[in-house]
């Protein structure tokens, strides 16, 4: 018995002091990770000091069992849960784990209620700082629903929050039973305590989280890239796209985590430095522009809200006329900048996923995108088969808005360059028209142009990458459309019009 004790507290001296924690069946090991000693863990050194081997053995073993149930957590999104299923924590309802990477706009807000995950919100960074702050000013680390961060924390009554600072992170997690009962001692212990099995643990599933995001950023735009690729790390061959018939199809993007001394190369065939940037460089403005959307929406947000609302209370207590219908129009045009600020970034947000839009409206506004290159030209969208004007004549489509919006807005850019491309100066007489067509379970989305159509030579050719017959054209937009297309389950068809002049490019998309 003594024996075991001695070598427990050498384990929890272990764990104090190092960064290596090993269990049965897991090792792991970080770089230095510097512990900020809470009052519980000064604790246990004292206890440590006064070698009372019971205390340590029961607080160990306990600690033990956390250890085990937080180990076997593989993302973030998971943690809320299992925190709340720990016994020592169980008579809270409700757990936020929120997490903000260093330098991002908004953090990520993670929730749990009565032990099962909830839907994770996004949270503005300001109002992340301003808890983070208060958590780490705050001695004691009990609070009560008097901040007011209602909109970001779904608590009522006392809580209890701790802050980690990681470093390329900033995390929060807190407990609350939804009432004004005080936590006791003991669980106000267990809560402090709970942040050194954290710390690693977040270094560990953060960092994953980062790079398998980032792999798999780089694993689509690789695999859709419409030319052969071969990936090389310290001279290893680690992937290569499809296009590459003789190659093996190896999926397993080994390029991160990168240490200073790792080499990767990217060798491609067919390509001239110029193509290259031009298109990196326009995928960079997008996804910079969604960056952008997002940052402003959550700048421009409140004040708007509060433009709204201050302008619509004078308004109900003035009686003059005139004031009253310029508050009015104050009040409108507040709201019509939130709807737009909230349209954009919607274009822009989650690039993975599949949402519902409205088409026409959709439709309207990647219109909007495309006003400073379609200047001059007249631009419709004609429906058939719905009419979005009537009460329930609306048309929803589930597709990936990111995808659809680059295919309409390259198949518009087009459209408008090959009307250009025919005359010189006046382009009043022609027109794009944007058709959405529904015929049962499908809609087909067609841009149609009076230009001077598709060469029938050219037909052939025109989704191929590289064919352009543009002087400053890269040949590439057809064929990432092509792409994109095949990514929503469809694909672009294409037909010159007759007996009238232009193409017309459509794709059929299910309702
Ligand atoms: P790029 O626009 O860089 O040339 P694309 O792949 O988008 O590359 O287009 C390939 C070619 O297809 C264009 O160069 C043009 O000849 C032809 N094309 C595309 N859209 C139209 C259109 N609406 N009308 C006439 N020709 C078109």
């Amino acid at each position: 018995m003594e024996d075991q004790n001695f070598t427990r507290i050498k384990e929890v001296k272990k764990l104090l002091s190092s960064n290596s924690f090993e269990l049965n069946n897991f090792e792991y090991k970080s770089k230095p990770v510097r512990f900020s000693k809470s009052i519980f863990e000064k604790k246990i050194l004292i206890s440590l000091k006064l070698n009372k081997q019971k205390e340590i053995e029961q607080k160990y073993l306990h600690k033990e069992e956390l250890r085990k149930l937080l180990f076997s957590i593989s993302e973030v999104k998971e943690l809320p849960a299992a925190i709340l299923n720990l016994p020592p924590l169980s008579s809270f309802e409700s757990c936020h784990v929120l997490v903000h990477e260093k330098g991002k706009p908004v953090g990520q807000n993670y929730l749990a209620l009565h032990g099962e995950n909830e839907e994770t919100k996004l949270i503005a960074v300001q109002n992340f700082n301003t808890l983070f702050n208060l958590v780490k000013k705050s001695k004691n680390k009990i609070f009560n629903q008097s901040l007011s961060m209602k909109d970001d924390l779904s608590v009522v009554g006392n809580f209890l929050a701790r802050e980690i600072d990681l470093k390329n992170y900033s995390v929060i997690y807190l407990v609350s039973r939804n009432s004004f009962l005080p936590p006791s001692i003991e669980e106000q212990e267990e809560f402090q305590g709970l942040s050194l099995f954290l710390h690693p643990l977040l270094v560990k599933i953060l960092d994953k989280e980062k790079n398998d995001l980032k792999k798999e950023v780089l694993r689509k735009s690789l695999e859709n890239f419409p030319e052969k690729i071969n990936v090389k790390k310290n001279g290893l061959s680690i992937f290569t796209n499809k296009s590459d018939e003789t190659a093996f199809e190896n999926s397993n993007l080994m390029i991160f985590p990168l240490e200073t001394e790792d080499q990767v190369t990217m060798e491609l065939s067919n390509f001239s430095k110029d193509q290259i940037s031009t298109e990196l460089y326009h995928s960079q403005r997008v996804s910079l522009l969604g960056e952008l959307l997002n940052t402003l929406q959550h700048e421009l947000s409140n004040p708007l809200f509060g433009l709204n609302l201050t302008s619509s209370i004078l308004e109900s207590e003035t009686t003059n006329p005139e004031t009253e219908s310029i508050l009015n129009e104050i009040s409108q045009n507040a709201n019509r900048s939130q709807t737009i600020i909230k349209n954009f970034s919607n274009l822009y947000n989650d690039q993975q996923e599949f949402k519902i839009i409205n088409l026409y409206r959709f439709i309207d506004e990647v219109m909007t995108l495309t006003k400073s290159e379609t200047r001059e030209i007249a631009k419709s969208i004609e429906c058939i088969g719905f009419d979005p004007g009537s009460p329930d004549g609306d048309l929803e489509i589930t597709t990936n808005p990111t995808c659809l919006t680059q295919i309409i807005f390259n198949l518009t850019i087009n459209a408008a360059q090959a009307i250009k491309e025919n005359q010189s100066g006046d382009f009043r007489k022609n027109h794009i028209v944007i058709r959405l067509a529904r015929l049962d379970d499908e809609v087909e989305i067609s841009v149609i142009d009076d230009g001077p159509g598709v060469k029938n030579d050219n037909i052939q050719a025109i989704f191929q990458p590289f064919f352009t017959t543009k002087d400053s054209g890269t040949g590439l937009g057809l064929s990432i459309c092509q792409n994109l297309a095949h990514q929503l389950g469809s694909k672009i068809e294409f037909k010159n019009n007759s007996p009238l002049n232009g193409a017309t490019f459509s794709i059929t998309l299910p309702v």
